[in-house]
């Protein structure tokens, strides 16, 4: 299958979406004709754009109120087609798109609106073109591929075929079975969209929450099946109507729209065993086995101050880089890594964002795997010089500019403390928490970014995603999504926020760009490791009595279970048997803060009834903090 992709998923003009869509690796592009009009060039001009960037145009749409139009006005009806067809033979583009009448005006009937496509067919075939026919969701009459099949069936010509749109399809719930025997010469055109499952309109639905394949909840691997089961091999093309798409680059939306069809036709092959011509296998999705380090890039004058509050977390200083201003804090199978180098990757991070995480280092199953399967996807490899003496890390970019890395159990890269670090004598196990391992990251992005990244991690790596959460913070709404690995060793929150007031906003635009706002460490003993924390000096997030009180009348917890709670600051959320308990750090310089977690019982979630508790302590704390350096100046 070719793969495409329409102009009006992206933003700017003409010319640019070209470029970006040639740059992400596409052929075939579905011109509109809103992007023809407002652009200044001539068709021949945009015929010449195209075949220099070496792209088709694979149809010219839409052409809308076609079918079923009262007698006196079929005529002039079809003098627009006529105007279409010049149109194109000057683009140089053989395949027009008749979307589904939704005048009031039109009149229903399979054979009227066959006879229509009929002679739309005779007429198109004089030009050599062709047409295809395709059901809106909320087209008057036809607004199901079944019906709009039977018309082009009846229309019998050869210029007349189906274009299928998983959208206007899946939307409807339509049955997909029909699909299944709809011969594939005749199906003329495949247009992809997924999109969250929102109560709403066809119309407003279609227009502003389209989505890539895998970014919504739409069945589109059963529309893939089904499609699958006709042989056809024609071309599959993106039509997406997002606003947040046409307000991103177009270069880097260009290439998410890729990377969702290279992973959609995978998972088909992979299902199906079906072979894809030109393709071969990707590389299976990455299994990781768990964070093996996280990396903050800071200065000279902030590092002690971190260094200290780790140390209140029972982090032990483990080693120094053997030539490099580095040092490895070391608890349980957690490795937090502090660069205050004054060149290279982490000291020009430092420069643009400040006190912040820079990278993220992965334990993988299989490194090289992962890495291969990263180029196949257009994630690109990010490679910096390697001092005397260390290992080359493959890494890729990540959030925000950050660095992914890959570790590998196997190779000589599981051995990159001992072989970079010296280790350290000094180590006081008696300020050890039992902090075990990292519980899971969260990261704060722009709005638009979020269905970037969910589908950067759930097609590079082995993840699933749970469904998206609004999250109340005292000053606006958050949106939050977790990626993760069936058996935990993975876990991504991922959270964005359009109003520019909430903490997840304040976020960003004091790090100046998206990045990771709080890790969260796993523990066997909330009370011991709180308790500990506690005698290190380390004073922890104020939670508000009323919250234990209310958590009184939900639940049967013991009253002295309960009393524990709340004397420690710890957050309590039960989900059937499982239970979690969270307490958290205060924010280190406004930027990011850790929090302790245990899990009990096969406990699954994040704690999301406690959110907005969380969210509003940090909030009020982080109020009472600006008073008070307020009132010292
Ligand atoms: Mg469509
Ligand atoms: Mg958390």
């Amino acid at each position: 299958m070719q793969t495409a992709i329409a102009t009006v998923c992206l933003s700017g003009v003409l010319d640019e979406k070209l470029e970006a869509i040639a740059a992400a690796g596409f052929k075939g592009v579905e011109l509109f004709e809103n992007d023809l009009l407002s652009f200044s060039g001539t068709p021949a001009d945009v015929r010449r754009i195209v075949e220099g960037l070496g792209l088709t145009i694979v149809t010219f749409q839409p052409f809308r109120d076609f079918e079923g139009m009262p007698e006196n006005r079929r005529e002039r009806i079809f003098q627009r087609a006529e105007r279409k067809f010049r149109v194109m033979e000057e683009l140089g583009c053989d395949l027009l798109m008749v979307c589904s009448n939704v005048s009031p005006e039109s009149v229903g009937g399979i054979d009227r609106a066959a006879a229509d496509l009929h002679a739309l067919g005779e007429r198109a075939a004089a030009h050599g073109f062709r047409v295809g026919f395709e059901a809106l969701s909320w087209g008057s009459h036809i607004h199901d591929y079944r019906d709009a099949w039977e018309a082009v069936r009846r229309a019998d010509h050869a210029a007349i075929g189906l274009v299928l749109d998983s959208f206007h399809i899946l939307a409807r719930k339509t049955d997909l079975k029909a699909i299944r025997s709809i011969p594939p010469d005749r199906i003329f055109l495949v247009q992809l969209a997924d999109a969250p499952l929102l109560d709403m309109d066809y119309l407003s639905w279609s227009r502003h929450y389209r989505s890539f394949p895998g970014q919504g909840d739409l069945a589109l691997p059963e529309f893939m099946d089904a499609l699958q089961a006709t042989g056809y091999d024609g071309i599959l093309s993106l039509e997406i109507f997002n606003d947040e798409f046409r307000s991103g680059s177009a270069r880097n939306v260009a290439v998410d729209g890729h990377r969702s069809l290279i992973f959609m036709m995978d998972q088909m092959r992979a299902r199906t065993g079906a072979t894809i011509a030109g393709t071969k296998p990707l590389p299976p999705r990455a299994r990781c086995l768990g964070t093996e380090f996280i990396e903050f890039a800071m200065d000279e004058r902030t590092a002690p101050r971190l260094e200290s509050l780790l140390s209140g977390l029972g982090f032990v200083e483990a080693g120094h880089h053997r030539s490099k201003s580095v040092t490895r804090w070391n608890q349980g199978g957690i490795n937090l890594v502090i660069n205050t180098e004054k060149e290279g990757f982490a000291h020009a991070f430092n420069v643009t964002h400040g006190t912040s995480i820079c990278a993220i280092g992965l334990r993988m199953e299989d490194a090289a795997t992962c890495v291969e399967r990263a180029d196949r996807l257009l994630i690109a490899p990010f490679r910096q010089p390697v001092g005397p003496g260390e290992l080359e890390i493959p890494a890729v970019r990540g959030l925000g500019g950050s660095l992914l890395y890959f570790i590998d159990p196997r190779s000589e890269l599981a051995r990159v403390w001992d072989v970079e670090f010296d280790p350290v004598k000094n180590a006081k196990p008696e300020r050890a928490a039992g902090l075990a391992t990292v519980d899971h990251i969260s990261q704060s992005m722009h709005y638009e970014e979020l269905l970037t990244w969910l589908l950067f991690y759930t097609s590079l790596f082995d993840l699933s995603k749970t469904p998206q959460l609004d999250v109340l913070d005292p000053d606006g709404l958050v949106k939050s999504q977790v990626v993760q690995s069936a058996d935990g060793a993975l876990r991504i929150a991922l959270n964005a926020s359009q109003s520019s007031r909430t903490q997840s906003s304040k976020f960003l635009s004091e790090a100046f760009g998206s990045g990771v706002q709080h890790i969260a460490f796993a523990t066997g003993d909330i009370f011991a490791a709180v308790e500990r924390i506690r005698a290190n000096g380390v004073e922890l997030l104020d939670i508000p009595e009323n919250y234990y009180d209310d958590l009184e009348a939900k639940t049967d917890l013991a009253p002295e279970f309960l009393d524990r709670l709340k004397a420690d600051n710890v957050l309590y959320e039960r989900d059937g048997t499982g239970e979690y308990f969270q307490a958290y750090t205060r924010t280190f310089d406004g930027r990011f803060f850790f929090e302790i977690v245990e899990r009990r019982g096969g406990y699954r979630g994040f704690g999301a009834s406690n959110a907005q508790i969380r969210l509003t302590a940090q909030a009020s704390a982080a109020r009472s903090e600006d008073g008070l350096r307020a009132a010292l100046r």
